[in-house]
């Protein structure tokens, strides 16, 4: 490995470079792991639930109509296939996987809803939640990071190096990503990958400036502060990546507390609360919609007055909710070693975190709304409650009537996690704008994560170990290993692969004799008219139906059709038409197919 320091750079070590790094190495190169820090990032804060048994063909459809991007339709189908294989892997490394039983989904205030965009069908396709048992008794991501970061510390073939930062890619002849330069703490140091380098660091949930751009808001976010910091999209921009779902996001309610600089995760204990905006207006069933579709309400722009008047919007409850139990999860946040939230509240209030008052109106007033309004709002509701009756939909089982004292405080949509950066293949190949790879990036994880607006929960962290796998098999596989056992005698190795395109690359007609020249001609002919005939077959219609959905920059023709294509995907197309009325394979001596 003379002038590399490793096959494969995984930058990020959270649940996807982890995957991606014990992937590599399972396909036998040197691998070095990169990140600022060794906590785990989003991944081990993760409630660590996982899709693990989806219904491939279902979901696929499924997942086509939540995401509303076709160009996505392969990128999907990969990671299903990965899902079904992933819990295999996951006890292979020594995980306990346990199903995850109804009462998360009953017991859980905000609601956790079996569907969560119940009006589009399919949604029972991913199949149930599962979750890896922790050995200290743990069940949330702590459990699965603790499992990843372990096997990946005993990895003979893998290095981890922290606290290094990613701070630029580095580029080598052809364009190739080939290493990263990476700032340590005595100073600014470049290292190179022979094969490649995975970006696994996370979205920009500690980025406002891209956050303001794409999103056009700013929100508190869950992770590790100073963690995620948009690195990774300015990293893939440096090389010229293609960017998607950048206006993205999965989000719950939590709390911005004074202090604090990650928002806690609102919870409730009990049935005695409502929402309300800043007009002290409810606005939502409280109760009935998945807790990933609420902040939807939260963060919509109001046509009248042009502002996001629902951010913050406030929870109000009351004197039984308030005794019923903690009104946070603190055990998701980077805070759970240094304090728990209180069993009855009565801490919070003192800290001056939760407004109390005695009426609606005093409370209001605390929390700078219209008392009148907001004695309104509480007034109505509770005849609402009392007669069973709601006009937003809330179940007559899950109302009760407000009774004082009243306690409030600002609710804000918060992040989980982005979505958005480079965009990436079923292969988790990075691309350019043209819908090319860039040849030796590979990205995996939430950065640039398949995902779309609507986020049906339990998907980002199998999204992120599925495809942290998938990015590290491929970056392993980019080249073959320097050093290793030669390979079997026909065997065709990507080394091979290089040297035959290397060599065509580098071919001039010039260089030939006239009778291969002849040849040649008489082959491309041969090709070609198989070609147009081949387009007419129904297998051809349906690689063309796929070239056609990825939608990439129109460059070469598909033969047949009048469509144009990336040079890759109309590669793909006419060497399917070229092949679908051939025989050549039948003959024995004709045989050249890599793949007999
Ligand atoms: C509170 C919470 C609950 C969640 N619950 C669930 C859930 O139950 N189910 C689910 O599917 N998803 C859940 N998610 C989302 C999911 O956990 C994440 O999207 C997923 O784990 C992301 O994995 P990742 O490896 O891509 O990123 P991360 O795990 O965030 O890892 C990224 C790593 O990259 C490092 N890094 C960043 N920039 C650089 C740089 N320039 N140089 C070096 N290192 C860098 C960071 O330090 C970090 O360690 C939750 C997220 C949160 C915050």
């Amino acid at each position: 490995m003379t002038g590399y320091d490793a096959d494969v750079v995984v930058v990020g070590f959270g649940g996807a470079g982890a995957a991606a790094a014990l992937s590599a190495a399972e396909h036998g190169v040197e691998v070095l792991v990169v990140d600022r820090d060794t906590r785990g990032g989003n991944t081990a804060l993760s409630g660590g639930s996982l899709r693990l048994r989806p219904d491939v063909e279902r979901a696929a459809r499924y997942l086509s109509t939540l995401s509303l991007d076709r160009k996505a339709a392969a990128v999907h189908r990969s990671m299903l296939d990965g899902c079904r294989d992933l819990g295999g892997w996951l006890v292979r490394l020594g995980a306990e996987i346990e199903e995850m039983n109804d009462a998360f989904v009953t017991n859980t205030l905000p609601r956790v809803l079996a569907s969560p965009y119940p009006t589009i069908a399919g949604s029972e396709a991913l199949g149930p939640r599962f979750r890896v048992r922790g050995r200290d008794g743990q069940s949330g991501g702590d459990a699965v990071w603790e499992l990843l970061r372990d096997a990946v510390l005993r990895h003979p073939r893998i290095t981890v190096r922290t606290p290094a930062v990613a701070v630029e890619l580095v580029r080598a002849g052809q364009g190739r990503v080939d290493g990263v330069r990476l700032r340590e703490a005595d100073g600014v140091h470049g290292v190179r990958a022979r094969h490649g380098v995975v970006l696994a660091c996370g979205g920009f949930e500690y980025d406002r400036r891209l956050q303001q751009n794409y999103l056009g808001f700013s929100l508190p976010a869950f992770g590790w502060p100073g963690g995620n910091d948009g690195s990774g999209v300015r990293l893939a921009q440096g090389v010229g990546a293609a960017l998607w779902h950048m206006t993205s996001i999965a989000s719950v309610l939590g709390y911005q507390l004074p202090g604090l600089e990650a928002a806690v995760r609102h919870s409730m204990p009990d049935l005695g609360y409502v929402y309300v905006d800043q007009e002290c207006a409810r606005f939502v069933d409280e109760t009935g919609v998945d807790f990933h579709a609420i902040p939807m309400d939260l963060l919509r722009m109001n046509p009248r007055t042009f502002r996001r008047d629902r951010m913050p919007s406030f929870l109000v409850f009351d004197e039984a909710t308030r005794a019923a139990g903690p009104i946070a999860d603190t055990y998701l946040t980077p805070y759970r070693d240094e304090f728990r939230w209180s069993r009855d509240n009565r801490a919070e209030i003192e800290r001056g975190w939760i407004a109390a008052a005695d009426t609606p109106r005093e409370l209001a007033s605390t929390l700078g709304l219209d008392p009148d309004a907001l004695a309104a709002t509480v007034e109505r509701y509770n005849a609402g409650a009392a007669a069973g009756a709601d006009p937003l939909g809330r179940a007559a089982a899950d109302m009760r009537p407000l009774r004082g004292p009243f306690y409030g405080v600002a609710l804000w949509p918060c992040l989980i996690n982005t979505q958005g950066g480079p965009r990436r293949d079923a292969t988790c190949r990075i691309l350019d704008p043209g819908g090319e790879p860039i040849p030796g990036l590979y990205g995996a994880g939430e950065l640039g994560s398949m995902w779309t607006q609507l986020y049906p929960g339990a998907g980002n962290l199998t999204e992120a170990i599925v495809t942290g796998r998938t990015a590290g098999a491929a970056a392993a596989a980019a080249l073959a290993p320097p050093a290793g056992p030669a390979p079997a005698t026909g065997t065709v190795t990507p080394a091979v692969t290089d040297a035959l395109a290397a060599f065509v690359a580098d071919l001039r007609a010039g260089d030939l004799p006239e009778t291969a020249l002849r040849a040649a001609r008489r082959c491309v002919l041969d090709q070609l008219g198989c070609a147009v005939f081949g387009s007419t077959l129904p297998w051809s219609a349906l690689v063309r139906d796929y070239v056609r959905d990825e939608g990439s920059a129109p460059r070469a023709l598909v033969w047949g059709s009048g469509l144009r294509a990336s040079a890759t995907l109309a590669a793909l197309a006419n060497a399917t038409a070229g092949h679908a009325f051939e025989i050549d394979d039948l003959h024995a001596g004709a045989c050249f197919h890599p793949g007999r």
